[in-house]
């Protein structure tokens, strides 16, 4: 169901508002998650402003409400780089764990954590766990940049990397003050590699293929990319509530027998 709300923003909305809303027109909430941490030339909330973006232009056609982002995340090998900062891994589990619990206390019965770190994924996957166990609400991780792989190359035609081309577009879409274009070259990159953790990692653009994700700063490829990557989303997301409401209604008729 489509609704038209004055904002999509959850802490924009008064709580009476949110009473007429949740659950009855909309039980899905979009949460941000990323991280502060050292991204080549763009900000060090690249990985918040990414999953910001995407929720703004996503919270409509999947008729969500778009939770305040979790800003802090759980940073490893670029922690020693000027300005990241990181929480430790337990923390971070258990109060985003906290923050889930609570949107479901408040009515909401799908959660989307859209996350912009992948250093969170394990931990948000554990939260999901944590999350139905305790209230039986139904949630899902979004690492963007994974499940985007395919629209990356469609658009450029090689793989992305930490800070390289994908990240470096989509910031520069709605942030185009953020990427520092003049302070780029080459030698910020360091190709990660199978076998290899290091930290500091020798590079704060991290590439993952020999010779290809270096950012390319073309405001054009990045307006594409931004529709491809929230395309791409916003269907998985239909797809999974799709086939959480077919669950729903089989567990409904299995009751009934
Ligand atoms: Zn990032």
């Amino acid at each position: 169901m489509k609704t038209t709300l004055r904002t999509r923003r959850l802490e924009e909305l008064n709580w009476m508002e949110f009473k007429r809303l949740v659950p009855k027109r909309t039980a899905a909430v979009l949460v941000p998650v990323g991280t502060i941490e050292a991204h080549g030339v763009t900000g060090l909330g690249t990985d918040n402003q990414i999953p910001l973006s995407v929720a703004e232009r996503i919270a409509v056609p999947v008729n969500a409400l778009i939770a305040p982002a979790v800003h802090y995340g759980i940073t490893k090998s670029l922690l020693p780089y000027p300005g990241s900062v990181t929480v430790l891994p337990d923390t971070f589990e258990r109060y985003v764990s906290e923050v889930a619990a609570g949107l479901a206390d408040a009515g909401f019965r799908r959660i989307v954590f859209l996350n912009g770190h992948g250093g969170n994924t394990e931990a948000l996957k554990n939260v999901s766990v944590r999350l139905y166990r305790d209230k039986q609400a139904y949630s899902m991780v979004i690492d963007w940049w994974t499940l985007c792989d395919e629209e990356v190359r469609q658009v450029y035609g090689h793989a992305g990397g930490h800070a390289g081309t994908d990240e470096t577009a989509l910031v520069m879409v709605d942030h185009p003050e953020q990427v520092r274009r003049q302070e780029y070259k080459k030698e910020l990159a360091f190709l990660a590699r199978p076998g290899l953790a290091a930290l500091p990692f020798p590079g704060s653009i991290i590439l993952s293929k020999k010779g290809e994700g270096f950012p390319d700063f073309n405001p054009a490829k990045a307006t594409q990319l931004m529709a491809a990557v929230c395309a791409k989303v916003e269907q998985t997301i239909l797809d999974v509530f799709g086939r959480w409401n077919t669950l729903d209604r089989n567990a409904d008729f299995a009751e009934r027998q």
